[in-house]
């Protein structure tokens, strides 16, 4: 990933009191058009940064790998955090928990590489034992006061009904520390340290979502997704390139036929707007 520099100012400088007041708002200059296409407002107006948070290593790619990819080739920077390193996905009694995480932190990147995002953040919470709670927030408000991304990317987790308890807390656990944390100056004071400063990003996408307001046409990186999503070796039983095509392939002909608007090749998010 990228590092900066820390944001200080030199002592002998006096800051003109409307501009302390930004500073200390933090917040990002873009004002969204909600009548607009979000990435083109974003994009029109910010310095295009995302960040993207997901549990475990392979859902950024299985639930919105298409937005992703088309980020980076839309020139984007991406960075992927992952609040665990997957220690217990596999249904083979031989591998040990470590050995696991250190393979899927590995696809991870693979994955990650081949879109163009930057190296991926692993937060290391154990698979299964994610929780909302004051550690989890407090490293996430750090990693958005790091990146100052313009659009976050994470898990519905307010989605009713079944879904895995890591990727409701890590959604909500996303969503808290954006509002009010990372925008406050007074909450994880340490960050100040580091030189960092409150922030909010100017709008979320929620993936897994039930009633999505926010389509994106993947048409354009079909290739690039299917290729992120087979480097989870150790998580897809096998399937290649081809057949994951393929998939895409029938899903949209299949919601051709049943006569569903466009696009056909699309990803599904609730979009939210953060006020100014
Ligand atoms: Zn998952």
């Amino acid at each position: 990933m990228t590092t900066r520099a820390p944001r200080r100012r030199p002592a002998s400088q006096p800051i003109p009191r409307a501009v302390s007041l930004a500073a200390s708002r933090g917040r990002s200059p873009v004002e969204i058009d909600p009548d607009k296409d979000l990435l083109d407002e974003l994009e029109a107006k910010g310095p295009k940064r995302a960040m993207a948070v997901f549990a475990h290593p392979d859902d950024a790619e299985f639930s919105c790998g298409g937005l992703l990819a088309l980020l980076c080739k839309r020139g984007w920077e991406l960075t992927l955090v992952v609040t665990t390193s997957g220690n217990k996905g596999t249904k083979d009694p031989s591998v040990r928990p470590q050995q696991l995480a250190g393979e899927r932190e590995e696809e991870q990147r693979e994955a990650q590489r081949i879109m163009g995002a930057n190296e991926p953040v692993f937060l290391g919470f154990p698979d299964g034992y994610v929780r909302n709670d004051d550690e989890l927030r407090g490293l996430l408000v750090t990693w958005v006061r790091r990146l100052r991304p313009e659009l976050v990317i994470t898990w519905d987790g307010f989605r009713p009904g079944f879904n895995h308890t890591d990727h409701r807390e890590t959604g909500r656990a996303t969503y808290d520390a954006i509002f009010p944390a990372a925008d406050d100056h007074l909450y994880h004071v340490l960050d100040k340290e580091e030189g960092l400063e409150p922030y909010r990003p100017s709008a979320m996408l929620l993936t897994g979502t039930v009633n999505p307001n926010y389509h994106v046409d993947i048409a354009p990186v079909l290739r690039t997704k299917a290729r992120a999503g087979v480097a989870h070796v150790s998580q897809i039983n096998g399937r290649t390139f081809e057949q994951t095509l393929a998939q895409y392939r029938e899903r949209a002909e299949a919601s051709k036929a049943a006569g569903e608007p466009g696009p056909y090749y699309k990803e599904s998010f609730t979009k939210v707007i953060f006020r100014r």
